[in-house]
């Protein structure tokens, strides 16, 4: 079976009788067999999907599918989908089935998607790298001696490798969008609260925002269009209207770009990626557009306020994984405090270990006025510059990623791990959406990803672009 890139082709095919969701279904499945050293999922749902393939097939035949028929989906092990199991990639919730299901998923069965399994990432989404995971890291197709990038790497990979059409990831600080440019994939981050996080677990609630991996915008408009919305189990979800993102993705207007100067100047940023984006720049001023450079000395600020604010909101979201109620309890407990003490520090990993203690370490009395309360101040101050720019300009556009895909092992300190995040967390902080677009490929081969901010709730501008950037301006670099 060919690749399929988006769902209008497959709908299409099926509409001529050139395939059907059981032979998707099926497709897919065996190429995450002959892939299974990618690691990318940490379980199929075979038998459902397969069930699930057959029955969508007689409603297509009736004329009764859904408008995601034929759309065969991953979804990143943080995602509740009732009586499947759910681990975050950790040992700590050993033997957890969800008892319910996130509205997102909700919504895309409705509309008749097959959810074909989980997806591996960073333990409780914390990693760049997807070498964080209690079931060993995601390898990149491109080359499996590296990096998908995290925390959603299985998502990314599962797109990349044509193991499912698109999957569900989480952004919290760049986690769909850093593993999409490391794998040459689209990678969608919506307005904090765009969409319903009822059933995904907390990782940093007022930065946890759902995205969406995939090949074609059109697939990102329409499966944003589908989960975005109120909803009555989560009362932090905007309830502002959702556009018919698919319908409008035409653009011919002529805008105006910020880049951050900061960003095309920085030495610790890969010559490689300042060109790449230079030469999107230079495109767009060739066709007509604003293409202006902004200071914005704040970048520095970015990353500490990040890391103090949500590893002190993983802390107290975290606390509840304790070996009482579910999950892993540890064998070796003598009484209820080595309970605690045992099960929390044996069934989580290193990293989400160093967070806990970080976060409660800048919660703690004598210390929260001078990190927490400090990075919550230079967080309004990072939105407030980010939409000053916003007033002036239609997009701020920077690389995804300072670097290309590394090495498996090759980056050991966590700071300098911390770092692969040094571009997209801007949008986290603020809770602007932004996406990842492949651009380019560096010299190795490996793909480098552009990055497009819009102002709150802009979606529907922000994918028109980005559809106008990968149709028309030849640099288009998906794998
Ligand atoms: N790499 C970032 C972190 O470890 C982002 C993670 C995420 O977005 N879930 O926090």
């Amino acid at each position: 079976m060919r690749t399929y890139n988006s769902l209008q082709d497959i709908q299409k095919d099926i509409r001529e009788g050139k395939t059907s969701c059981a032979q998707l279904v099926d497709f897919y499945i065996s190429n995450i067999r002959q892939k299974a050293y990618l690691n990318a999922f940490l379980e199929v749902f075979e038998e459902e999907a397969r069930e699930k393939a057959f029955i969508i097939d007689q409603k297509i035949t009736s004329g009764q599918a859904g408008r995601l028929a034929g759309m065969v989906i991953g979804i990143k092990d943080v995602l509740c989908y009732e009586n499947h199991a759910l681990q975050c990639s950790s040992m700590i919730l050993d033997g957890f089935n969800s008892q319910f299901t996130a509205t997102c998923i909700e919504r895309l069965i409705r509309e008749d998607a097959i959810i074909l399994g989980r997806t591996n990432c960073d333990e409780f989404a914390m990693g760049s790298s997807n070498e964080n995971s209690a079931f060993g890291p995601v390898r990149n197709e491109i080359d499996p001696d590296r990096v998908p990038g995290g925390s959603s790497g299985g998502s990314a990979v599962a797109v990349q490798a044509d193991l499912c059409l698109a999957a569900l990831g989480t952004d919290t600080g760049g986690s769909v969008r850093q593993p999409a440019a490391f794998c040459g994939v689209i990678g969608l981050k919506p307005t904090y609260s765009r969409i319903s996080r009822y059933g995904l677990t907390a990782y940093a609630s007022s930065f946890d925002t759902l995205g969406i991996l995939s090949r074609s915008i059109e697939d990102s408009a329409l499966l944003l269009e589908i989960m975005s919305g109120k909803d009555e189990f989560d009362s932090t979800v905007s309830r502002q209207r959702v556009p018919p993102y698919l319908q409008n993705l035409a653009f011919d207007k002529k805008i105006r770009v910020a880049c951050i100067r900061e960003t095309l100047e920085d030495p610790r940023i890969d010559t490689e990626i300042r060109q790449a984006t230079s030469n999107v720049l230079q495109f767009l001023e060739e066709d007509g557009h604003v293409v202006e450079e902004v200071s914005f000395p704040m970048l520095d600020y970015i990353l500490p306020t990040y890391y103090i604010l949500t590893t002190a909101e993983a802390s107290s979201n975290l606390s509840r994984y304790d070996g009482v109620k579910y999950g892993f309890r540890s064998p070796n407990t003598t009484d209820m405090e080595s309970m605690y003490k045992k099960s929390r520090t044996e069934g989580f990993g290193e990293e989400v270990k160093r967070r806990i203690l970080l976060g409660t370490f800048v919660l703690s009395a004598s210390y929260y006025d001078a990190y927490y309360t400090k990075a919550q101040k230079v967080r309004q101050l990072i939105k407030k510059h980010t939409l000053d720019i916003f007033k002036k300009f239609d997009f701020i556009v920077l690389p995804t990623t300072p670097t290309t895909a590394f090495k498996l092992g090759e980056v050991k300190n966590p700071l300098d791990m911390y770092f692969a995040d040094l571009l997209t967390v801007q949008a986290s902080v603020a809770g602007n959406p932004s996406i990842s677009i492949p651009i380019s490929l560096d010299g190795r081969g490996l793909p480098i990803g552009f990055q497009i901010m819009a102002d709150y709730f802009e979606e529907e501008k922000l994918l028109a672009f980005a559809n106008y950037l990968l149709r028309d301006s030849g640099i288009n670099h998906q794998i």
